[in-house]
């Protein structure tokens, strides 16, 4: 049988009682997991099941449980707790509920990009050809940074009931993240995008001169082809493969990088007790995504079929099978509302369409910002895969 979870956020599942509602969750819609932020970037939201005020921001990116530090001895990378789990720990709490009501309690854990903590120790950020410093992203090359997110993984698995890690951002990020406000004149194509987003850091540098890659003269190439585009602000006509291809040192640095990615996912992989799901949300290029090597490294990997299109999630997942990903690896997140979901029949028809595709199970986004009508229309598409399951 395919399964279900659902996005969600301590702070929504914690709003009243929260037996009750990870009990409805299991009971009514049909729920077999939820998939809870244990780490989180920062964020605006409009709440709008909440009596009385309804936006909730969070200033800096945090954990939302209360780590035991003596996982993170060995790191100088520290996990910054949300004001909202230190007086309180809501993960126990809705870990507590998850046992008693026999719900599976999954970690959404969003790994690199963190503007806090690469802000706070930029010698482990991910840095460009010319020195900057991107201050959303954590470096996947640096061993502070690999021990940081092992420490992470065993620590929630270790003293929480986390039975499943799932892994966002894992990966190297692109220049820019636009986490403060972008201001930006030029307009790169593939080629600048890439350019700007390849790291340049200590870390990096040092993975590269161990496989003999000359990053001076790597930097020599993208400061010449960056300094043309800021000189005449127009990006390059060649497609990014075709410059990738004829780029011999780029070519292998782009190999390197997703090494590091795959070795990341695997080095997790062992050092903990639980199975691992991947979020496949990048490319080979600019995320050092393998994704064919990662769906066999990783248990499950999670990916976005946001559309109201069945044909579309068809489409998704069938090209996934190509870059040697089967269906019975994915799990297929669904936005249950506007615009993939405008009513409950889109949203019933797209999920049967990547049930029909062999899919292993659906995550909903999100429990805490869809309207809670809406919690109705993933019952009704469950009960329509759980049907279909039920005659084959
Ligand atoms: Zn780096």
């Amino acid at each position: 049988m395919t399964t279900a979870s659902m996005w969600s956020y301590t702070w929504d599942l914690t709003y009243g009682s929260v037996s009750d509602t990870i009990g409805r969750l299991k009971n009514e819609i049909g729920l077999d997991t939820v998939s809870v932020a244990t780490s989180y970037h920062t964020y605006e939201m409009l709440c709008g099941y909440r009596k009385g005020r309804k936006f909730l921001w969070e200033p800096q990116a945090a954990v939302y449980f209360q780590p035991d530090l003596s996982f993170y001895a060995d790191t100088p990378i520290k996990p910054h707790v949300s004001p909202s789990a230190t007086e309180s720990d809501p993960l126990r709490a809705i870990g507590d509920a998850c046992e008693m009501h026999g719900l599976t309690l999954s970690s959404w854990t969003v790994c690199l990009h963190n503007s806090l903590l690469a802000t706070r120790h930029p010698d482990h950020a991910q840095t460009n050809a010319f020195g900057d410093v991107m201050p959303h992203a954590l470096c996947p090359s640096s061993p502070a940074v690999q021990t940081y997110m092992v420490a992470l993984a065993r620590n929630l698995t270790q003293r929480y009931p986390v039975r499943v890690m799932e892994l966002e951002t894992l990966n190297f990020q692109g220049y820019a993240q636009h986490h403060y406000h972008g201001k930006f004149g030029l307009v790169p194509g593939p080629v600048e995008s890439l350019l700007f987003s390849l790291c340049f850091c200590a870390h990096c540098e040092k993975h590269a001169a161990a496989r003999g890659l000359d990053m001076d003269a790597l930097r020599g190439e993208v400061h010449q082809q960056l300094d043309r585009f800021c000189e005449d602000a127009t990006p390059s006509p060649q497609p990014l493969d075709e410059y990738i291809a004829a780029h011999t040192n780029i070519n292998a640095l782009l190999a390197l990088r997703a090494d590091i990615v795959s070795d990341f996912v695997r080095l997790i992989r062992e050092n903990i007790d639980a199975p691992v799901y991947f979020y496949l949300m990048g490319d080979y290029a600019i995320a050092g995504m393998r994704y064919g090597e990662l769906a066999q490294i990783a248990d499950r990997v999670v990916i976005l079929a946001y559309t109201d299109s069945p044909e579309q999630v068809v489409k998704q997942i069938s090209g996934l099978k190509k870059d040697g990903v089967p269906a019975e690896k994915v799990i297929a997140g669904m936005q249950a509302y506007p615009p993939a979901s405008p009513d409950a029949d889109t949203l019933r028809r797209t999920v049967s369409a990547a049930a029909a595709e062999g899919v292993a199970g659906y995550c909903f986004y999100n429990y805490g910002i869809m309207p809670r009508k809406n919690l109705a229309w993933v019952g009704s598409a469950l009960t329509g895969v759980r049907n279909t399951e039920g005659k084959r």
